[in-house]
């Protein structure tokens, strides 16, 4: 049975490190958060006190962390995870982090003969629970072969979308996309409920016609209108405010880096600035934005 040392145990990496067991791999997690690593543990993964002792053994480290600046404490420098690293230990980082990142993590992994892949994927917290998600791999063809059984435990389509750090780019230019055409089904609902239609009669019009989206069909950010997503549970779990204003941010950096026009990806950054300058909504699953539309009760 391979060993799999699983990092970050959120959202996402908590339902992923349970596949990962469902799937006959032996499991030891980590996370700073001690009801997150209990909720590990209570869906069959080992206990481990910290990164360092998740690793041992381990044939496999993935992590699943916020942002760059925790993967590069948990793998760089002098306290770092790469220090001391069993080198047939196979890396693979499916955090949603900057490409030069990613490029530098790779880079710093290679220099001591492990190989790693940047793989972040895409699907939200359903997907991650149903083990449906999509991988964007970036790295060698061959490090992503070895990579695939584990995987494929956690996800069903798996894409190499170039070398270290190109998972990066396909992840940030795929929700750029999301973070628009999310702003625009919540415009264009909210202005068919202003004007006095049902947003559920509305969302099955434009589902069947040339508006339809996956925000639309698979997301659905008016409450009521769908069963188990977000905007059902007063738009608690699933994908943050606050992480959505990371990627747009990741989007940016990168645009100005390769001199690229995105005026839509500009806006739908401002909109969740706006949205998310109530420190309520950075918390919230990024769906709310529904609620910049919304009018007060009464008004
Ligand atoms: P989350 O905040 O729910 O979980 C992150 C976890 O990492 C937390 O439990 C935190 O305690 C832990 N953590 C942080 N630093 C750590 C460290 N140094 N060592 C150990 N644990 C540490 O976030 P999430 O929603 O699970 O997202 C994780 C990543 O996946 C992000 O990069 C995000 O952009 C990406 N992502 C999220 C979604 C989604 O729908 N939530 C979808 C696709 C991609």
């Amino acid at each position: 049975m391979e060993k799999v040392a699983f990092i970050g145990l959120g959202n996402m990496g908590g339902p992923m490190a349970a596949n990962l067991v469902k799937k006959g791999f032996a499991v030891t997690a980590f996370d700073l958060s001690q009801p997150m690593l209990d909720m590990a543990v209570s869906n069959g993964c080992k206990r481990a006190d910290s990164a360092h002792s998740a690793l041992e053994g381990a044939d496999v480290v993935v992590s699943m962390l916020p942002h760059g600046e925790a993967v590069r404490s948990l793998y760089l420098g002098v306290h770092g995870l790469l220090q001391g690293m069993n080198p047939e230990t196979l890396l693979i980082d499916c955090s949603t982090i900057s490409a030069s990142d990613a490029r530098q993590l790779i880079a710093a992994a290679g220099e001591r003969g492990i190989e790693a892949l940047d793989a972040p994927v895409s699907g939200g917290t359903a997907a991650a629970a149903a083990g449906t998600l999509s991988f964007m791999c970036g790295g060698e063809e061959k490090t992503l072969e070895r990579a695939r059984p584990v995987l494929s435990a956690m996800g069903t389509n798996i894409f190499h979308a170039g070398p270290a750090g190109s998972g990066q780019v396909a992840k940030i230019c795929n929700n750029m996309l999301l973070a628009i055409h999310m702003i625009g089904t919540a415009e264009a609902l909210q202005l068919g409920v202003d004007n006095g239609l049902d947003p559920k009669v509305l969302s099955e019009i434009m589902r069947a016609s040339s508006g339809g989206n996956w925000s639309l069909e698979k997301y659905n950010p008016y409450p009521g209108v769908m069963e188990g997503v977000p905007a059902s549970r007063d738009y608690a779990g699933g994908f943050s405010v606050a992480l959505m204003l990371k990627d747009l941010g990741l989007a940016m950096d990168t645009a100005a880096g390769s001199a690229s026009s995105t005026p839509l990806g500009a806006l739908a950054k401002n909109l969740y600035q706006l949205h998310g300058g109530d420190p309520i909504n950075r918390v919230l699953d990024f769906s709310s934005i529904q609620n910049l539309f919304r009018r007060p009760a009464g008004d």
